[in-house]
Order: structure tokens, then sequence, then C-alpha cells
């Protein structure tokens, strides 16, 4: 090939096996790498030249610098010993979707834009209502209906949207009433985001009180929503979390929905990671409630073997939504969204573009099916039992959360120094990678179990690890 020029069809054919097996080897030699990257800042930069090459250069040397400068600057998500923040699992048939997406190179704004990637969307959310449980009322087939975001973010800032359609009845103009959404300080970070995105400024965020468990209070949040309306705000949005990111926390859906919807307010349920866990029956009872929720997300992107981004956003009326959300140029008007017989999905989103997604969740569950799927949640779960039980029978760890189901909080007994401490070394010494927290105003380890080639010998020599460095901080303090 002189570089320079497009590839031929060989070339790609050529390069394109050799990527395959470069991914291949990689997930194959994995877990021997140092989960976190130990580079310092500016580091892999400097080793690049720092201006665009003016003649097009070999693939193999670009190749070559992907070992050479981009693998050492890697935090390895996909290493089993990644314990860190959340899962962002992928999976083969996952990363073949990615590849076919690319390979097609579609843009999915409108139906008529590629109907394939409407449709397969379509069926998707709803094969993803039917295995996880979901209520009728977020199937296509009525009034409702899902739609594959970038992000849990993206499907609160929607949400909050669709929300502020309905309480303001669809003017687009600035309420007269200061609109409110509600949340704890569990809640992501992204609620409070999208209250500042959307305009409603900090007055529009009312945090309400937790319990001991570090769940939403619903006595705390019936007062606050009547406190509200006395004071002339109208109450737009409650966000329930069903499985905080700091503890795994478990909101009282049923309970909110109740309170929510005789205050007049959307109820978004914000279950981005732990409502995979609904694809076991055994589970479901996370969901108690959410028959009345106005909208849902879950992220196959966290826990369910499907790579990044892949948000499932589902609405029980889709009618605010895509009121919120459309507009519609001269220039995108076509027979088929005039006919009404489609769904155009630019108008469930903020942007105009949109990427095949569909086909990684179409891949992931035609090759894994329902059972492959719940077996490798099943897993997650016990293996996190498992770990919580050797916590709680050891006298120098407690558990600082109650763990329900793929995420363990712990701490040391000696106090937040000692904890932090093993931390730090745990990370630098790239043998396992946890991230922290703060629960109850104390230094919290959160261990989140959910990796794709996680087993019982990497949670077990976690185990040894945090106990061997708890120990060598402890005997050096005593010196
Ligand atoms: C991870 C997480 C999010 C954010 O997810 P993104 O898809 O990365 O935006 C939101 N809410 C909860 C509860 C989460 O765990």
């Amino acid at each position: 090939m002189p570089p320079g020029q497009h590839m031929t069809a060989e070339e790609f054919r050529h390069y394109g096996r050799a990527m395959v097996d470069w991914v291949a080897d990689y997930l194959e030699r994995v877990d021997d790498l140092p989960v976190l990257s130990q580079v310092a800042p500016g580091e892999i930069r400097a080793r690049l030249p720092a201006n665009p090459p003016e003649d097009g250069e070999p693939f193999d040397d670009v190749l070559a610098d992907v070992d050479r400068v981009i693998v050492p600057g890697l935090t390895h998500w996909q290493s089993p010993s990644f314990f860190a923040y959340f899962p962002a699992n992928t999976s083969g048939p996952s990363i073949l979707g990615e590849m076919l997406s690319a390979g097609l190179g579609v843009q999915g704004m409108l139906w008529a834009t590629s109907p394939a990637c409407t449709e397969v969307e379509t069926l998707m959310l709803d094969w993803m209502a039917e295995l996880l449980g979901l209520p009728e009322r977020f199937r296509s087939d009525g009034a409702g209906g899902g739609v594959l975001q970038d992000s849990a973010s993206s499907a609160t800032l929607c949400a909050l949207l669709a929300a502020r359609e309905r309480s303001t009845g669809g003017s687009g103009d600035s309420p007269a009433a200061q609109l409110v959404i509600y949340a704890t300080s569990e809640a992501h970070s992204s609620v409070e985001k999208a209250a500042r995105i959307a305009g409603l400024g900090s007055k529009g965020v009312h945090l309400i009180p937790i319990d001991e468990h570090h769940a939403m209070r619903p006595d705390a949040l019936d007062a606050a929503l009547t406190e509200d309306v006395a004071a002339g705000r109208t109450p737009c949005l409650v966000v329930a979390t069903v499985g905080t990111t700091g503890s795994n926390a478990i909101d009282p859906v049923a309970a909110i929905a109740e309170i929510t919807a005789r205050h007049g307010a959307w109820l978004h349920v914000d279950a981005a990671m732990s409502g995979i866990a609904a694809l076991c029956e055994e589970l479901r009872w996370l969901h108690d409630g959410l028959d009345r929720a106005d909208s849902y997300c879950v992220n196959p992107h966290k826990w369910m073997l499907t790579n990044f981004d892949c948000d499932c956003f589902y609405v029980a009326d889709r009618e605010p939504l895509v009121r919120a959300l459309s507009i519609l140029p001269e220039y995108l008007r076509n027979v088929a969204s005039d006919s009404g017989a489609v769904v155009d999905y630019r108008d469930w989103q903020v942007p105009l573009g949109r990427r095949f997604r569909a086909l990684k969740l179409w891949f992931v569950i035609r090759h894994y099916g329902g059972s492959g799927l719940r077996r490798h949640v099943r897993e997650h779960v016990a293996l996190a039992q498992e770990f919580a039980d050797w916590v709680r029978a050891d006298r120098s760890w407690e558990l600082a959360a109650p763990a329900p189901l793929n995420l363990v909080c712990v701490r040391h007994r000696d106090g937040d120094a000692v904890t932090q401490q093993v931390l730090e070394r745990l990370n630098a010494s790239g043998a396992a990678y946890l991230t922290h927290t703060r629960l109850d105003d104390r230094f919290v380890l959160r261990v989140a179990i959910g990796g794709s080639a996680t087993g019982r010998a990497h949670v077990e020599r976690l185990w040894h690890l945090l106990r061997d460095t708890a120990d060598a901080v402890s005997s050096e303090s005593d010196r």
C-alpha cells in the first residue's frame, strides 16, 4: 500500500485479521498486566510526535506504536482483577458487533436513513424488557417504548427534559414557577448535571435525606414535595436509584412512586448497573414498584457483556419525550416520517446522529441467550456474597454497607488512614485495582465484581492482598 492512499480490500483484510489477533492476544494476557496504568501525566504524549505527519505512514508502524505507546498508558478495564468504579465488561460477540457497526458506517438518525438500525433497536429494547421482566408499559407496542442512549447520564437528562415538557405543558418557554428535581446525595452526579444543563440551577435540586442503608427516606421525600408546593415551586422530577454508585443502596421505588404520583411529578428510576441483576428472577425484587415509574434506565455496557456505549432508556409515555426533543427542519423531511408509521430515534435523544448500537446487543443476546446471561450475573453475585462473608468473619475488616448484589463496600477497623493506605499500595502494585467512596463520613473501599473473566481465584487473591497489605501497613506504623 502506498501510504496516503486508501487501503485496498486486500490490505484491509490483512490488517483487520492482525487487529483481531491483537485483541484476542490482549484479552488472553490482560490478567498479567498491571491493572492501573503506572505512567506519569504527560508521559504518553511525550512519546509521540508533537506534529501530525505530512505524508502517510505504513500501517505496521501505527500498530507497533499501539504496543510501544498506548498499552503502557492503559488502565485495564478488562482485567479480571479490575474491581474499581463499576464493571465495563465486554465479550467476543459485542466486540464483533462494534466492528460490524464501524464497518457499515451507518447513521441511524431517521428510520429512512437505515430502517434496520431503527427496527433492530426497537426489537432489542423489547427483548431487554422481556429478559429483565420490566413492566408492560415500557414495551414499544403501547404508548411507551425504549431507545438506546450513549449513557445513563443522557438517560437522566432526557428524563428531565420529558418531565419538564410535561410539567410546563410544552410551551418551551421558561416556566413561571421554579421547577425542582429530587434525589438523594447518593444519586449519581448526572442528576445535578442534568439540572444544570436544563437550566434549573442549584435551587432546582432538592436533596432528600437517606436512611441508615443510604437509601432515600420516603417520609422525607413527601415532606420536601409538600414544602415546595406550599412555597409555590413545581415538583418536576424524582430520581430513584436502584443500586447507587457509591454503595449499591436501593431506594424504595414503590413508596417513592406513590408519593411522586400524588404530587404529579415524573418518576425516573436509574438502575444503571444493578438493573442487569433483574435478568435473574430471584433478584427481581429490585424492581418492586417500577410499574408506576415514568421512565427507567439500565446499562448493558456495565454488567451485561456489551461494550460501552449502550444504555437502555425506557419511557411509559413517549409523547412528552418526543415533544421535548423533536424539531423538523426541511432537509430531514421524508415520506416515511410524514406517514407517522415509523420511529425516528433522533427525536428520543439530544444529538441528531446515532450509531448502529443495537447490533452489539443483538449479537450478545443471541450468543449467550437468556440462560447464558443469567449464569454470568449469578456467578458475580455469588462471588460478591462469598467475599462479603469473608469480611463478616474477619476481625480486622468490616462491611460498610449492605451488599445485596455484586458491590461490596469494606473498611479496615483501624480507621480511615489504614484503609486509605491499603488502597494506595494495592493500586500502586498493579495487582488489582479498587476505588473508594465516603459513607457515613468514613473512607470506604468499593469492590465491584463484574468483569467478564473475573473468577473465584481473582476474588480470593484480592482478599489475600487486602489482608496482607493491611498487615504490612499496621506493622510499619507499630515500629
Ligand atoms: C454508572 C452509573 C451512572 C452513569 O452511567 P453512564 O452510563 O456512564 O453515564 C448513573 N447512575 C448510576 C446509578 C450508575 O451506577
